[in-house]
């Protein structure tokens, strides 16, 4: 399937070792069921003590990532806030008024790109636009599909320059200084609302909980067995080939596990796949792996770093994972499986 917004890590959760282990009156599995947020399908899943209790969390959670969307939603505007339309629409402009949670992911995104070489580019989205507006194109008419100029994207690369993010952290607001430039988190925005959600709600809460944004798995606390965490969530891996189903599972307590691949968002020209995650130094979409896994506590960096470590060269993406003390998996061009020493800890098949 091609640019589906499918989940494509299939959460396993092993209910005969909870009704073996736990008293069932006492923890009731809940699940949100499939809503649509962050242009992808996602999921809750939550054991409380009550269903009441179950939905009042889940409710809570849904509401927080539902202002969050809002605001990092790139393409509508939302009465009352300001959010990252309102930024790119000010761009050499004006300041924006922004919110503290704006201020922090657009920080977050700045010290990546240091941290990955720039690999990481929040800045992409005049080019990562014109990838799209082709890949819509391609999408709605295969036989015609085809592939920007590469002289459309350098001439876009002339307003991708992050340095022009200008954050006024004493007046609250952020100014993107260059007429034309243009922000773009899709790929880190998934994971930092997950762990504000975490941090705000879940952690307070106490219960065990897993969100599923569409693949990016945060994962707190475990199903019920003989503790209230006493197990782990099991968290399948899929095969990026699409041959196997599941090439790992991996058990996880207050981790999350976050994967970039190519087969989430691509299409087809010429006979060769162009996939959503666009390499700053090239302009074209990276193509050294098929997907990369990355397992750490913050799903915001997990998210980050799934995505540098797509573009990035093994030996680049081991040295960043080792750098922030991230697990992981490489699924290479010919399906090779490489995995890093914290990533070996928490696979289970
Ligand atoms: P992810 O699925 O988390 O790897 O994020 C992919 C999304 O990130 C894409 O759909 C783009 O919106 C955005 N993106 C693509 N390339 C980059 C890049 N080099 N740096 C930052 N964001 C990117
Ligand atoms: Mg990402």
């Amino acid at each position: 399937m091609i640019d589906t917004k499918k989940t494509f890590i299939i959460l396993f959760v092993s209910s005969l070792f909870i009704l073996s282990t736990c008293d069932k009156n006492k923890f009731q599995k809940f699940e949100s069921g499939s809503f649509d947020l962050f242009d992808t399908y996602s999921n809750i899943i939550i054991y409380a003590e009550s269903r009441e209790e179950a939905e009042k969390i889940s409710g809570a959670i849904y509401a927080r990532l539902g202002e969050l969307h809002k605001l990092f939603d790139i393409y509508n505007a939302y009465d009352g806030i300001n959010n990252l339309k309102t930024l790119n629409d000010n761009a050499g402009v004006a300041p924006v008024e922004v919110c503290g949670e704006m201020i922090e992911l657009l920080k977050f995104s700045i010290d990546s790109y240091r941290e990955t070489d720039g690999a990481f580019d929040v800045a992409l989205g005049p080019v990562l636009s014109i990838w799209r507006a082709y890949r819509e194109e391609g999408l709605l008419d295969p036989e015609s599909a085809s592939v920007p100029p590469y002289e459309m994207l350098k001439e876009a690369s002339d307003f991708c320059d992050i340095t022009k993010i200008m954050i006024d952290e004493i007046n609250h607001t952020v100014f993107l200084e260059q007429e034309g430039m243009s922000v773009d988190v899709g790929a880190v925005a998934k994971g930092f609302a997950a762990q504000l959600a975490i941090d705000e709600i879940i952690k307070e809460s106490g219960v065990p909980c897993l969100i599923d944004l569409g693949g990016n798995i945060a994962a707190i606390g475990g199903p019920p067995g003989r503790s209230r965490t006493g197990g782990a969530w099991n968290v399948g891996v899929w095969d990026p080939l699409g041959v196997a189903g599941y090439i790992k599972i991996v058990a996880v307590t207050d981790l999350s596990v976050v994967t970039s691949g190519d087969y989430q968002r691509y299409y087809e020209a010429g006979g060769a796949r162009y996939n959503h995650i666009v390499d700053p130094k090239t302009l074209i979409p990276a193509d050294g792996f098929r997907s990369v896994t990355v397992i750490h506590p913050d799903s915001g960096v997990a998210d980050m770093l799934s995505t540098a470590m797509f573009i990035l060269s093994y030996e680049e993406g081991s040295e960043l994972a080792e750098k922030f003390g991230a697990g992981a998996l490489w699924v290479t061009r010919g399906g090779e499986q490489i995995t890093n020493g914290e990533f070996d800890k928490y696979i289970v098949r």
